[in-house]
């Protein structure tokens, strides 16, 4: 969401800081429990929630958005955010072993990693081909990203005898819904969502062994994520919180717009809950939280809003969690 630029005039920034460390605790002890070497892959399906935070502000709390989904312990990586990479090594998953990337649109907090993770997959001894699926112009920026990089490849197939990793990267793009990839173990299905002014931004519904996760990338309360996320054991929704918004424009003299903008391309925690009552699913996990890194707003000031709407299971996300 390009509108965190905002943020970069630092209003928050020293009540950041505190907010990472303070609240960044549990996902600090997660990550170092989790940087030891995976076990044996768990059968079924999964999901660790790398980053929560939504945007792309880094700092020293939640991370930015990315999932990974584990098909019988293979991982489908959804969104490349800032830190995704290292999220992954913290989640015990060998960069190598990645075989497939979904992005959902294209924001930085969502795509700015896809080239580097599948690069230091590479140097990581990645030897069979990922494949990528996300909106146009993703085969351009794939292209560019191999000349952006073509010193250090060239210099590393002559010098260090690898592969040309060029031929480790299959994209695909995505321009419309329905079934994006099936095979035998898993089903991964693409609905269109609302996330103006970027066209298009899709979701991903992930079943496989008798389960179903969905991400709903960013958007607002959207009538087609309703209908992909039916009857999903595990809705992953993005949201916004209005008031700790507004207590960040506050004083910028575009406060109306910004706040009109935020809510027209995002879910408030109001709507929230009503997408996953509407959905019949079972669980609700709020993630991408806008904003994300205010140690002002408690967790029930996320929780309390859905919780009224849906009787279901409601969790706020946090980073490293395995659903
Ligand atoms: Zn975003
Ligand atoms: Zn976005």
């Amino acid at each position: 969401m390009d509108t965190w630029r905002f943020w970069r005039r630092g209003l928050i920034a020293g009540t950041a800081a505190a907010a990472g460390l303070s609240r960044g605790s549990a996902p600090m002890q997660a990550a170092a429990q989790g940087a030891a070497p995976a076990t044996a892959p768990r059968r079924g399906l999964e999901c660790i929630v790398l980053g929560t935070k939504g945007g792309p502000r880094v700092g020293p709390g939640r991370s930015n958005p990315g999932y990974v989904f584990l098909v019988d312990g293979v991982p489908y990586l959804v969104d490349c955010g800032p830190r995704v990479t290292s999220q992954l090594v913290a989640a015990g998953i060998p960069l190598q072993s990645i075989r497939k990337i979904f992005i959902t649109h294209h924001h930085n907090d969502h795509n700015i990693e896809y080239g580097n993770v599948v690069n230091l997959a590479w140097t990581n001894g990645l030897n069979r081909p990922i494949e990528s699926y996300g909106p146009p112009p993703l085969k351009r920026m794939t292209e560019l990203f191999w000349e952006l990089n073509e010193r250090d490849i060239s210099i590393r197939m002559a010098d260090e005898g690898r592969p040309d990793p060029r031929a480790l990267l299959n994209v695909a793009e995505l321009d419309k819904p329905g079934v994006v990839y099936e095979d035998d173990k898993v089903r991964v299905t693409a609905a269109l969502v609302n996330h103006p002014p970027v066209e298009p931004a899709f979701a991903y519904r992930f079943d496989a062994a008798g389960r179903s996760i969905v991400f709903s990338g960013d958007t607002t309360a959207d009538d087609r994520l309703i209908a992909l996320a039916r009857g999903a054991d595990v809705l992953l929704h993005e949201v916004i919180h209005v008031p700790g918004i507004d207590a960040i424009v506050a004083s910028l003299p575009n406060a109306a717009t910004l706040r009109e903008h935020l809510i027209a391309s995002h879910t408030p925690t109001y709507d929230v809950g009503r997408v996953a009552k509407e959905a019949r699913v079972k669980k609700l996990v709020l993630t991408h939280l806008v904003p994300g890194d205010n140690p002002r707003i408690p967790d029930e000031a996320w929780t309390d809003e859905p919780r009224r709407a849906f009787n279901g299971e409601v969790v706020l996300g946090q980073d490293l969690m395995r659903l």
